[in-house]
C-alpha cells in the first residue's frame, strides 16, 4: 500500500518503491493460500484446533457404530490386518525395494494371500516411497517432504464392493489418474444435522465411475463403486484409500492424500483419523512413541556419558545413500558419517552379508575361503611390504592391537603421538589420545606417552609453508626425552589428516621425516587410517600413501564394513612375526565369514562405483568453491583437507577461533536439513566427511545453504 501511494506521490522515486516487487511476489502466492486453510493455520498457531467442526465429527463418530464391513462389502469373510508401511517398516526393508514400487506391492499381495486378509493402515503414517522427490516441497528454508499419510488404506481383491460410509450426495466422480493420485475417485458429501463432511473413495475401477453424477444421493450402505485392478489402481496394487475432509479447501474432485511434518496438526484436523468410524484395534497406530518418551527413556538407562547431537535430537529411523531419514519421514544430507563409506543401507553390502549370515558365521579357527579371499583383496590395496592383517572389529581394537604389536617388537612401551589426536575409547588408546586425557574428565598425559605439537600450519606454533621439518624436530625431540630417561621409543602413532584435530593436513616432508626419526630409533610407525582410509582422499586409497612413506602398522575401522563392527591390523611379515611370541591372538568376532563378506563387498563397491574417484572429483570441486567463500567471507580463516574429509576453519580478523559462531552455523545447517559436525581443540573446525556416493548436486546444496547463512546471519 505504502510503495503504490508512493508511486502516485513521488514517482520518480524508485527508492521509495522498493517494496513493491517482494510484495507482490508474497501476494501472489498468499492468492494461492485457500482462504479457509489460512483460517486453520491461524487458528492453529493460536493454539486451538485447526479445523472448527474436528470436535463435532469426534463427537458424531463417537456416538455411532460402523464396521469395516459398512465400507468393505465382503470384509467378514477374512480377518483384518495391520500392515506397517512406515518408515522404519521392516517389511519394507532396504530402500532399494520402496524405490520399485512393484515389489513392494508383490509383497504386499504375497502377505495378503498367506493371511487371507484385508490389510489396513495408514493414517497418520510417514512412509519411505513419499521420501522421493516428487514430494519433496520447497520452504523457506531448504525443503520438507509431504510424507504423513491422511487417509487409511485397505488392500483387498479386485472388484471388491465399496459402500457409503454414509447417507449423502456425490459431490464429485473423477479419474484422477496422475500417478501419484488416487485413480478413479468418488468423493461424497455428507451433511448431519450441524455437520458436514467429506468421504473419499479413491483407487475404485474405471466402471464404478460410470452414471454417477454430481449431487445424485447416496445412502449409507449402498454400494457406490468396486476396487480398481492393478492397472487402474497405480502403484501397489488394488486398495482402496478412505479419507475424511471436514473441509475441501479449493478441492473439486480430490484432495491432498499426505501432508508435510510441519502441517500435519492442520491437515489432520481437516481430515481426522477414519478409525474414528470402526474403533479398529488393528487400525490404531500401536509404534508411536513421543520423541520426549524415547529421549527420557534413554537418559535414565543409557549411560549419560553418551551424547546426543542437537537440542532437539533427531529419531533417525532410515538410511539411504547419503541421506539420513528421521521418524516423520525427513531426510537429512548427511556429511558427518565417514562410517556408512559406500552410502547408508547400501543395497549390495546388505544382500551379501545377508548371503554369508545364512550360511556360516563363526570364529577364525576353521579354513573358511570367505577370511582368505577378504583378507587377499584387502592386501591388495597396500604396498607389498605390508602384507600380513589380523581382524578385530573396531578401530580401538585396532589401535589396541597396533600398540600391543609395537611393544612386542621393541619391547618398549613409550609411544609419540600428536596433540589432539584420538585413537579409540579403550584405556591403552585413551593414553595415547590428548583429544580425551587433556580434554574434560582426563587425567593428564601418562608417563609413557609423548605428544608432539598439531602441525597446523594455520593456527599452529610454525605457520605457512614449509612446516613440516620443524614440527618433525619434536619427535626426535620426544624420542631423545625418552632416551634420557633409559627407555626407548615402541611406536609413533599418527592420522595423515588429523582429524579430532580439526581436519589438519599433515605438513609437506612431516610424515617422511617423523619415519625416519622414530625408525633411527629402533621404534615402529603406526598410520592410523581409521577415519581416513579406502578412497576418501581421493588421490590415493590410503592416506599415508599421500606422504610417500610406508608404514610398519596400519589401523584401519569405521568404512572398512560400511557400518558393520569390523576393523583390521595389517602390518609388515617382520610384525607379525615378533608379535607371535607363543601367546595365542584369539578374536571371537574379529574375521569371521560374515564380517569378511560385508567387508569385501565393500572393497568391491568401492571399485565398482568409482567411489574414490567420485571423492576426488567432488572433493576437488567442494574445496575450489569452499576457497572461493574463504575470500568472500573472511569469518572463514582457512579451508583444508583432502577429496571427502575437508575442514573448514572458523577465525576473527586476527585468528581467534569463533566456536559459537561454528556452533550457530551447524545448528543452521540442521534446518536446511544438513547434517554437519565440528571438531578442532577450539570447537571452530566444520567437518565434511559424507559418505562416498556425495554428489556434486550435494555439494552445491551445502555451498548454497552456507552461503545463505553466512550472507544473512553471520
Ligand atoms: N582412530 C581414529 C582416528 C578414530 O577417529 C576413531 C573413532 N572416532 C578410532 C580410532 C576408534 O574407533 P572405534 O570407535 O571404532 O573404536
Amino acid at each position: 500500500t505504502k510503495s503504490a501511494i508512493n508511486k502516485v506521490k513521488e514517482p520518480e522515486n524508485t527508492y521509495l518503491q522498493i517494496s513493491e516487487k517482494p510484495a507482490w511476489d508474497l501476494l501472489k502466492k498468499w492468492q494461492n493460500i485457500s482462504p479457509t486453510f489460512a483460517y486453520y493455520s491461524f487458528r492453529n498457531e493460536c493454539g486451538m484446533v485447526a479445523c472448527p467442526n474436528t470436535d463435532a465429527f469426534k463427537n458424531y463418530t463417537y456416538k455411532n457404530e460402523w464396521k469395516i464391513e459398512d465400507l468393505i462389502v465382503n470384509a467378514t469373510k477374512k480377518s483384518i490386518k495391520a500392515i506397517d508401511l512406515s518408515i522404519d517398516s521392516k517389511f519394507i526393508g532396504n530402500y532399494s525395494s520402496y524405490i520399485d514400487s512393484e515389489n513392494i506391492y508383490r509383497k504386499i499381495e504375497q502377505y495378503q494371500k498367506q493371511e487371507n486378509a484385508i490389510l489396513v493402515g495408514g493414517y497418520g503414517e510417514a512412509r519411505p516411497i513419499y521420501t522421493t522427490d516428487a514430494y519433496k516441497i520447497k520452504q523457506n528454508e531448504g525443503y520438507e517432504h509431504r510424507t504423513i499419510h491422511l487417509g487409511v488404506d485397505f488392500w483387498t481383491d479386485i472388484n471388491t464392493d465399496i459402500a457409503a460410509i454414509e447417507n449423502g450426495i456425490i459431490f464429485s466422480v473423477f479419474n484422477n489418474n496422475n500417478p501419484k493420485d488416487y485413480g478413479p475417485t468418488i468423493i461424497l458429501k455428507h451433511e448431519i444435522d450441524d455437520l458436514t463432511f467429506y468421504s473419499l473413495y479413491g483407487h475404485l475401477s474405471k466402471n464404478s465411475l460410470k452414471n454417477k453424477c454430481a449431487g445424485d444421493p447416496v445412502l449409507k450402505g449402498e454400494i457406490i463403486g468396486q476396487l480398481g485392478n492393478s492397472e487402474e489402481n497405480g502403484r501397489w496394487g488394488p486398495h482402496l484409500h478412505f479419507q475424511i475432509m471436514l473441509d475441501m479447501l479449493d478441492c473439486k474432485h480430490d484432495f491432498y492424500g499426505v501432508a508435510t511434518p510441519s502441517l500435519w496438526p492442520i491437515y489432520s484436523s481437516i481430515c481426522p483419523d477414519p478409525n474414528l468410524f470402526f474403533k479398529h484395534d488393528a487400525l490404531v497406530d500401536k509404534k508411536q512413541k513421543s520423541l520426549d518418551q524415547l529421549v527420557d527413556f534413554r537418559k535414565k538407562h543409557l549411560g549419560k556419558s553418551l551424547s546426543i547431537s542437537y537440542k532437539k535430537p533427531l529419531n533417525i529411523v532410515r538410511g539411504q545413500g547419503q541421506y539420513l531419514i528421521d521418524a516423520f519421514g525427513q531426510k537429512y544430507l548427511d556429511t558427518v558419517n565417514n562410517v556408512a563409506h559406500v552410502g547408508h543401507e547400501h543395497p549390495y553390502i546388505l544382500e551379501k552379508g545377508i548371503e554369508q549370515l545364512g550360511v556360516l558365521n563363526t570364529n577364525t579357527r576353521y579354513i573358511n575361503e570367505e577370511i582368505l579371499n577378504y583378507a587377499k583383496t584387502l592386501l591388495a590395496k597396500f604396498p607389498n611390504e605390508l602384507n600380513v592383517v589380523h581382524f578385530v572389529n573396531s578401530g580401538s581394537e585396532a589401535n589396541e592391537l597396533g600398540l600391543r604389536m609395537a611393544r612386542a617388537f621393541t619391547a618398549q612401551k613409550d609411544v609419540v603421538a600428536i596433540e589432539v589426536g584420538y585413537h579409540g575409547n579403550t584405556q591403552g588408546c585413551i593414553d595415547i589420545s590428548s583429544y580425551k586425557f587433556d580434554g574434560k574428565g582426563g587425567n593428564g598425559c601418562p608417563e609413557n606417552t609423548h605428544i608432539v605439537p598439531l602441525p597446523d600450519a594455520f593456527r599452529g606454533i610454525y605457520t605457512g609453508e614449509n612446516t613440516g621439518k620443524d614440527y618433525a624436530n619434536h619427535i626426535k625431540i620426544a624420542i631423545n626425552n625418552i632416551q634420557e630417561k633409559g627407555r626407548n621409543v615402541s611406536a609413533f602413532i599418527a592420522e595423515s589428516i588429523v582429524s579430532c584435530g580439526g581436519q589438519i593436513d599433515l605438513p609437506k616432508d612431516y610424515l617422511s621425516e617423523a619415519y625416519a626419526y622414530v625408525r633411527a630409533a629402533g621404534g615402529l610407525c603406526i598410520a592410523d587410517e581409521v577415519q581416513v582410509g579406502f578412497g576418501r582422499v581421493g588421490k590415493s586409497f590410503w592416506a599415508f600413501e599421500m606422504h610417500n612413506v610406508i608404514p610398519d602398522i596400519v589401523t584401519l575401522g569405521k568404512p572398512i564394513g560400511n557400518g558393520h563392527p569390523l576393523a583390521a591390523v595389517v602390518c609388515t611379515r617382520a610384525v607379525a612375526d615378533a608379535f607371535a611370541n607363543g601367546m595365542e591372538f584369539f578374536n571371537t568376532f574379529g574375521g569371521n565369514p560374515v564380517s569378511c563378506a560385508i567387508g569385501k563387498a565393500v572393497l568391491d563397491t568401492i571399485e565398482n562405483e568409482k567411489l574414490q574417484e567420485n571423492a576426488l572429483i567432488v572433493g576437488n570441486y567442494l574445496k575450489k568453491q569452499l576457497n572461493l567463500l574463504k575470500e568472500k567471507y573472511p569469518i572463514i580463516g582457512d579451508v583444508r583437507g583432502e577429496g571427502l574429509f575437508l575442514g573448514v576453519e572458523f577465525v576473527d580478523k586476527n585468528k581467534n577461533p569463533l566456536p559459537d559462531e561454528t556452533n550457530y552455523l551447524v545448528n543452521r545447517m540442521l534446518d536446511f536439513k544438513i547434517l554437519m559436525s565440528i571438531d578442532g581443540p577450539d570447537n571452530n573446525v566444520l567437518k565434511i566427511k559424507p559418505p562416498m556416493c556425495f554428489t556434486i548436486e550435494n555439494a552445491d546444496y551445502l555451498l548454497k545453504t552456507l552461503v545463505i547463512i553466512l550472507e544473512n546471519e553471520l
